[in-house]
């Protein structure tokens, strides 16, 4: 099925359901389809059809959705960019993605203008603001056409979405993600994140549409819910809460960072969050102290997930009924796991032959399902290192317990090898974030003469907070291997994040390394 045809369904059964409400815009289910179908048609005498790439550059808006479906039901591959990116970075996915069309909002009239000869395969820019010359205006656009379209005959291994990755270890590759890749991820959502999702649920993007929320407004089209797009564009805390209420949201996406910053806001408890059902988190490692307090403040709402854009949002996942406070110690082990394989997928841990390890074992996480990408765009090395007999391989290390509870300890990447033994910071960020004085914590290798690597916390403190580096490295004593603690602590104000909330351990390693690339990289 055309993953376009979610809409088209759920507009003849629920018309009148609201389908996406920012600000003052509220449209219904109809409303929101006869759009999509006239920009459909448009897009369509712009020469734009089965197997074309549509870059779509905007905040989180409306237009970003109706953008999105439209080239679904084109048969067309849309490529969502991070709006946050610096003009290098989406001028290189513009470019290398191929797009024959880009879509942006009115900010970034401007800077597309400025790039545009940067960019010869783009035949059409369409704003939905103020078009400067040589670009088109995205309502008049859709007012010149027809409202009904009939979806595109496509085939399940046909790409829809290029998911370029987040680019916090290399440059970013495009993972071509099919319909049969998103209609098996929508799937998934309604049988293990969330049960008994329907057309009364109401969904908050509070994260980036062109990644994770992206990706969940599928499922929402799917059984017609609300998809309520905050006007703000940074994540900021308390409008996030206050729409929770107004909105009675049922469901949100949020990265860990997100997460923490609501179960740790001081104004929290004067919202009424009693509608949220679902807080769904991942994408980055939650430490099991912060989701304890997570857990504490945000009550019994939260599932996390663990995916990647090469297997969108969908590998294993923790439901409400493993997030416990008092648990036996096995429960309490496994906050800090990644919880088990999703219904319909496969994963196993391999060693560095290829061979599946038994319980235990430390090794490369691999998975194998109806969600795994097609492969990357125009990348076929990095295709054949990432899939290999079907099965995706992650670059995540990790092992799996008796009953299947995975355990992610790092990127193979952040892996430091001090005196030939492998340590995981993972492991010594579980701990030192259970210090009183620590906000957040990234631990690192860094250059040692002798072992090679050492081991270093880089550390924000919790504000009006005084501790030593000494301390720290104390309080680690009794707590994990003697040869896993820091040998030394610096402190920071914040720690590097990219544009999905992500610590950026690369940045936080260049410094030390300076010049030997390999290891920064
Ligand atoms: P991206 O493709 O940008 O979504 O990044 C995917 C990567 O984020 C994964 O390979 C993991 O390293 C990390 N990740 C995703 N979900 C989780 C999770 N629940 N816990 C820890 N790390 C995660």
């Amino acid at each position: 099925m055309n993953i376009g045809t979610l809409l088209t369904k759920s507009a003849r059964t629920f018309p009148q359901n609201l389908a996406v409400a920012c600000g003052s815009r509220r449209w219904t289910y109809a409303r929101f389809n006869e759009r999509v179908n006239g920009l459909a048609n448009a897009f369509a005498r712009l020469g734009i059809g089965r197997g074309v790439h549509v870059a779509i550059l905007m905040q989180n808006l409306p237009e970003m959705l109706e953008s999105m479906f439209a080239c679904f039901k084109l048969g067309a591959a849309a490529v969502p960019i991070n709006f946050r990116l610096h003009p290098n970075e989406f001028a290189f996915v513009i470019d290398h993605s191929e797009s024959e069309v880009v879509v942006i909002s009115s900010e970034f009239n401007a800077p597309i203008s400025q790039i545009k000869d940067r960019l010869p395969r783009v035949r059409h820019v369409v704003t939905i603001a103020g078009a400067q010359e040589r670009m088109l205006d995205y309502e008049t656009l859709i007012r010149a056409e027809h409202a009904a379209f009939a979806d595109v005959d496509v085939a399940p291994d046909d790409v829809a979405w290029v998911f370029y990755t987040s680019g916090t270890t290399a440059q970013p590759k495009g993972a071509l993600l099919t319909h049969r890749n998103l209609l098996a991820m929508t799937m998934n959502f309604y049988s293990d994140i969330c049960q008994g999702f329907g057309p009364d649920d109401v969904v908050l993007h509070a994260a980036p549409l062109s990644h994770g929320s992206g990706l969940y407004a599928l499922p929402n089209v799917g059984k017609a819910a609300a998809n309520v797009i905050p006007e703000t564009i940074s994540f900021d805390v308390d409008r996030i809460l206050e729409a929770v209420e107004r909105y009675r949201v049922t469901n949100m996406f949020a990265a860990p960072t997100m997460v923490k910053r609501m179960a740790e806001c001081p104004a929290l408890h004067r919202y009424d969050l009693r509608s949220l059902k679902i807080l769904n988190y991942g994408g980055a490692p939650m430490l099991a102290e912060d989701l304890r307090i997570a857990i504490e403040e945000l009550g019994p709402c939260l599932v996390q997930l663990y995916g990647q854009g090469e297997s969108p949002m969908t590998i294993t996942y923790m439901p409400h009924s493993d997030h416990v406070l008092n648990g036996t110690s096995q429960q309490m082990k496994r906050l800090s796991s990644v919880g088990f394989a999703r219904t319909d997928v496969e994963v196993k841990i391999l060693d560095d032959e290829g061979y599946q390890l038994p319980t235990g074992g430390i090794g490369q996480i691999v998975t194998r399902s109806d969600m795994v990408m097609k492969g990357y765009w125009r990348n076929p090395r990095a295709t054949a290192d990432a899939l290999k007999d079907g099965w995706l391989h992650t670059g995540d290390v990790g092992y799996m317990d008796e009953d299947g509870y995975v355990f992610l300890l790092d990127r193979s990447k952040d892996l430091i090898i001090s005196g030939g033994e492998n340590i995981y910071p993972r492991e010594i960020e579980e701990v030192l974030v259970r210090h009183t004085a620590v906000f957040e914590v990234a631990v690192i290798g860094v250059p040692h003469p002798e072992w090679g690597e050492a081991v270093k916390a880089v550390v924000v403190p919790n504000p009006g907070c005084e501790v030593s580096g000494d301390e720290l490295i104390d309080f680690c004593k009794g707590r994990i291997a003697s040869f896993k603690k820091p040998g030394s602590v610096d402190f920071v104000e914040e720690l590097p994040k990219n544009n999905y909330g992500k610590i950026v351990k690369n940045l936080i390693r260049a410094p030390y390394w300076e010049d030997r690339q390999s290891k920064v990289i």
